[in-house]
């Protein structure tokens, strides 16, 4: 695992997308695994400020929320259309479909999406209790695409998006770990004094289902780009940039 930290979000941003935008140019990436939530928007930032070409660039999404409506304010898709997609000329775009009247048929179909479209890079958050996409702790490092029902912590943490705490809703469609994990490169970024647990967890804790993040530890090509409040707690092995 490589860890760079960042005096700033927005510089960590820089060098996520100048991995990406080197992928892109150079043909090694083709489909591009993508994230949501408060800690991509400034790569995504980056991304759309750029005159990148992605007409020949696939992107999947982690996860959507359950019972949104594309066109809702909160949805997954509201969010990539708004931060990204409207913006650039991917060739196609995939995310769950979290209003599937048949829900496990739709993690079905959404797992087949991704062994057609094979993740080049991944984007990751991390939320404070150390999940990726919506792989709460506990989760089996095994799963594919699930149903989860989010942890309170979780929805603590989203219903600054919500009017009520009450509308936040209680599942989500999500990659499994296991599909997180056949990406062939993983950038976790990760911001602020509350993730800095989390950090210290996923890169010198155990690896053990109670922090899912740990388990990337075991993937061969992941970067860290973390700001020095999220990379606080960590002990050493730190490469500093910019
Ligand atoms: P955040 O969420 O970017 O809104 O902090 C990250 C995550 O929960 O994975």
């Amino acid at each position: 695992m490589e860890i760079l930290t960042f005096k700033s979000d927005k510089d960590a941003a820089q060098k996520a997308f100048e991995i990406v935008r080197d992928g892109v140019v150079s043909g090694r990436v083709s489909t591009l695994g993508l994230a949501t939530g408060g800690t991509p928007v400034e790569f995504y930032k980056k991304m759309r400020e750029s005159n990148l070409d992605v007409s020949s660039i696939s992107t999947v999404n982690l996860d959507e929320y359950v019972g949104l409506e594309k066109n809702d304010p909160n949805s997954y898709h509201y969010y990539m259309e708004k931060e990204l997609f409207s913006h650039m000329n991917f060739k196609e775009s995939f995310l769950p479909n979290g209003m599937a009247k048949d829900l496990e048929a739709e993690c079905r179909r959404y797992e087949k999406i991704l062994k057609n479209h094979a993740v080049d890079i991944q984007i990751l958050g991390i939320g404070a209790n150390g999940h990726i996409g919506f792989n709460e702790p506990g989760t089996s490092f095994d799963a594919e695409t699930h149903i989860v029902e989010l942890t309170e912590s979780t929805r603590e943490a989203n219903k600054r998006y919500f009017e009520k705490e009450e509308d936040v809703p209680k599942y989500a469609i999500s990659m499994g770990i296991k599909s997180i994990l056949a990406a062939k490169k993983i950038i976790l970024l990760a911001f602020g004094r509350s993730k800095a647990e989390a950090i210290k967890e996923m890169v010198e804790g155990a690896i053990d289902p109670s922090c899912p993040a740990s388990i990337l530890q075991k993937h061969p090509n992941v970067t860290v780009l973390a700001d020095e409040e999220a990379a606080v707690l960590l002990k050493e092995g730190i490469t500093s940039d910019r």
